[in-house]
């Protein structure tokens, strides 16, 4: 069959830009060529462009999504007793908590068939992080899924060539044309893919604070609502928890060095914050996957899973079935380090009042555990290594944090992001909690 010819984009971006609703033919046609090639990029751009600025209706929304999931595969996973229960989180700053809560939630009971996204921004990417592993193979057929998810329970590989491919279209013009950030276009792009991958229900960390895309509080609580509303539109049940990006998670910032937090997590052990998020999504998944009665129930379980060291188990089973070595989880020793260290320490006596995490976020960005560019390399070793929180208390010369690197000129480029990224004062920030809200 040939294909249906391009919409006419000019009318098109100028209804859009003067704040009119694009029908639903113009709507697939859009969203067909997008994935086909077959319109110009600097159309596309404009369009989405006036997305950013305009907005969408929900009946807009509504079909750009459902165009987006229809423009390529859709994944299916017998059921056999387990239901396909995914989390996703906004991006975040050394948010490692899917490596430590896929083999947890797949102990207990769910097929977990996660599609992964790698840095973007000043954001860390899953499949980065897995990468860090030596040997572990993200790009996974879908019969290969198949495969890790019927033994394993869970499944942490990258989108494929046919899943969504209007998705990594638009999103690739995106990131190179500030139209990122938009309420309707990130909504549409995540549930497609979720929709897509074969989960059935859906628990996102919509993360809130300078580490975020989308900072103000306002606007996560708009996502947090919009992704919400679309899920029940599309047959995907979409719980959400608004979570804090005030400071970054835990203290791993850094692809290796944010594996080896995770295992320090499905050991038992990690820092307060990461293994609590952990815990909490969990729960949440177990009960969106009727496993749980409640989310305490589902925390209960969970760090049953942890103690008796089954979430463990089951990551080694699917790094080894993912082609990792294995052995570097019993002794991380084995995976990538930075050759050289630079400490920064506390110019004065004090109390930790700001840990930025945009700001180490753009810093560990330009170390190299993320990208500038789409097609730069990442330095899987390099890392900022926390040695305080918010609201502790330092004295002159205390560390603050330590920064583990390859190249000096990249060191040199991220410091002073770093050292802003600390404040030390006299008064005690107010306390926050982890998870700021909860909708869905
Ligand atoms: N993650 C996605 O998958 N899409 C977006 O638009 C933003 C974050």
């Amino acid at each position: 069959m040939k294909p249906a010819a391009p919409p006419a984009m000019p009318p098109l971006i100028a209804h859009k830009r003067d704040g009119g609703e694009l029908d639903d033919a113009d709507i697939r046609a859009v969203i067909a060529g997008a994935a086909a090639g077959t319109i110009p990029d600097y159309q596309l751009s404009a369009l989405l462009m006036a997305i950013v600025c305009r907005g969408m209706a929900t009946r807009e929304l509504v079909t750009w999504t459902i165009a987006m999931i229809d423009s390529g595969d859709r994944l299916r996973w017998p059921d056999a007793g387990r239901r396909a229960v995914d989390k996703h989180s906004t991006g975040g700053v050394g948010d490692k908590v899917s490596l430590a809560l896929a083999p947890l939630a797949a102990a207990c009971g769910l097929a977990v068939p996660m599609v992964a996204g790698r840095a973007l921004g000043h954001t860390g990417g899953t499949l980065d992080k897995l990468e860090a592993i030596p040997g572990f193979r993200t790009a996974l057929t879908p019969r290969e899924m198949a495969r890790v998810l019927a033994r394993a329970g869970f499944v942490l590989a990258g989108q494929t060539a046919r899943l969504v491919p209007a998705d990594r279209a638009l999103y690739a013009l995106r990131d190179a044309t500030a139209t990122v950030e938009s309420i309707p276009l990130i909504a549409s792009s995540i549930l497609s893919k979720k929709v897509a991958e074969g989960a059935r229900a859906l628990v996102m960390d919509v993360k809130a604070g300078s580490g975020a895309f989308l900072p103000a509080r306002a606007d996560t609580r708009a996502l947090a609502r919009t992704l919400v509303a679309l899920g029940a539109r599309l047959g995907l049940p979409v719980r959400a928890l608004l979570t804090d990006m005030e400071q970054p998670l835990g203290r791993a910032i850094g692809n290796a060095a944010e594996v080896r937090e995770a295992i320090d997590v499905l050991r038992g052990g990690g820092p307060p914050d990461t293994r609590a998020l952990t815990v909490r999504l969990g729960a949440e998944m177990l009960v969106a996957g009727g496993v749980a009665r409640d989310v305490r129930d589902g925390a209960r379980r969970i760090e049953a899973a942890l103690a008796s060291g089954a979430g463990l188990d089951r990551f080694t089973l699917g790094v080894s079935l993912q082609g990792g070595d294995a052995r570097a989880i019993d002794d991380p020793s084995r995976l990538p380090r930075a050759r050289h260290a630079r400490t920064l320490r506390a110019p004065r006596r004090g109390i930790v009042g700001r840990v930025d995490a945009g700001l180490l976020g753009r810093a560990a960005t330009l170390l190299g555990a993320g990208r500038l560019r789409k097609e730069d390399r990442i330095a899987p070793g390099a890392a900022i290594m926390l040695h305080v929180k918010l609201g502790v208390s330092v004295d002159r010369g205390d560390p603050l944090c330590t920064v583990e690197y390859d190249d000096d000129a990249r060191a040199r480029a991220a410091s002073p992001y770093i050292e802003q990224a600390f404040a030390i004062g006299s008064k005690r920030p107010r306390p926050r909690p982890l998870v700021l809200e909860s909708l869905g």
